[in-house]
């Protein structure tokens, strides 16, 4: 039997490992893809908002000679160290559930490459799975186009064509600014009455000049309510006379393609197969913040899925110390 099973090679599974190693355990990290998988999945050029040492983990130096890393440099990072730490990671095999056992401890069922169901029996389990899978779904007519899509990779395909992002975000921000580089006509859409306050401040004054000069369009107070195959209808509020009601207003948009750009939220239905209280809505999964234990004894949260629905509650920076005072936990009920 396993000591402890992480689900989840992210930076805060990572970080875990190397924790729980550092007080003695070997434990063994099952990664559905391979490590660090949400970050390969992010904008190709992207900057982190973190300088380096705030995404260190198992007391291993990022180092860089940029201000604030790129993505290719932290999967740099992240690979190395795991390397160095020489982690038991078992790749490309997807976690599928985890049941208690009567005798004490756990069975986490998983499904490798060739398709084979696997049996790994633990003594404990720290969830570690992220948010990435999961978009924030906006719930509206169209939302599952071809031409729709939660994730930007990359501004070549959009090149000289309508694009509408929905959010405003650093992930729409940045898109905008990318796709506006490569010709691609961008109209930003956000409900709020202006962009994110926690735009990356060597960015905003970028984005604020491109919106001025009408390089990029930008439409506050304003949802998109429909998708169609080259256009979205969008709902706006408009402010009345001085005193008086705001008005809703009604435009559509050409649209080639539409980036809905909206956030993401940790997979509740997982945590609740295992027993896990994690009701959808605001509140985050049931778990003790001091040792990160859930109600069912010997499963733990390790990183974003710990949180409710504003995930960015968790980043890199705070989630990679949640492993720190798993191992903690766990060595003292040795
Ligand atoms: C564009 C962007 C920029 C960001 N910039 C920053 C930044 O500058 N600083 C910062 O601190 N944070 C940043 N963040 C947030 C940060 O990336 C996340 O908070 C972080 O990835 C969380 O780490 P994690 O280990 O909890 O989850 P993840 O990194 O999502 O890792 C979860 C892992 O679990 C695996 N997994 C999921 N389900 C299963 C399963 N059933 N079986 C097996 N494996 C499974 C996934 O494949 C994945 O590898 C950024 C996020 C985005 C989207």
């Amino acid at each position: 039997m396993e000591d402890v099973v992480i689900i989840g090679a992210g930076p805060c599974g990572l970080s875990a490992a190397a924790e729980l190693q550092d007080r003695g355990f070997n434990p063994l990290v099952i990664e559905k893809e391979n490590i660090v998988h949400s970050i390969t999945c992010y904008p190709t050029n992207m900057q982190f908002f973190s300088t380096a040492e705030l995404l260190e983990i198992a007391g291993i130096p990022f180092v860089t000679p940029n201000e604030k890393p790129s993505r290719l440099e932290a999967l740099h990072y992240y690979r190395i160290v795991s390397e160095r730490r020489q982690m038991r990671i078992r790749r490309y095999e997807r976690v599928t559930a985890v049941e208690k056992l009567e005798e004490g401890g756990f069975r986490v069922t998983s499904t490798n490459r060739a398709g084979e169901t696997l049996h790994t029996l633990a003594k404990a389990v720290v969830v570690a799975t992220g948010y990435f899978d999961h978009p924030n779904r906006i719930g509206i007519p169209g939302e599952d186009l071809p031409h729709v899509s939660h994730f930007f990779r990359e501004a070549h395909p959009y090149a000289g064509m309508r694009v509408a992002i929905i959010g405003g975000s650093n992930s729409a921000v940045d898109a905008a600014l990318e796709l506006e580089r490569v010709g691609a006509k961008v109209t930003v859409v956000y409900r709020g009455e202006s962009v994110s306050a926690n735009i990356k401040p060597w960015v905003r004054p970028v984005f604020d000049s491109k919106t001025a000069k009408g390089k990029i369009e930008l439409l506050l107070q304003s949802r998109v309510v429909e998708i169609g195959p080259d256009w979205v209808r969008i709902e706006r509020t408009q402010t009345g006379e001085a005193g008086g009601e705001p008005k809703m207003a009604e435009t559509t948009l050409p649209a080639d393609f539409v980036l809905a750009l909206t956030g993401f939220r940790p997979d509740r239905a997982f945590l609740r197969s295992m027993g896990v209280e994690a009701p959808d809505g605001i509140i985050p999964p049931t778990h003790d913040p001091e040792t990160m234990e859930t109600n069912v004894p010997g499963i733990y949260l390790a990183g974003v899925v710990s949180t409710g629905r504003d995930a960015n509650e968790i980043f890199i920076e705070s989630g990679r110390f949640h492993g720190r005072k798993i191992a903690a936990h766990l060595a003292s009920k040795r």
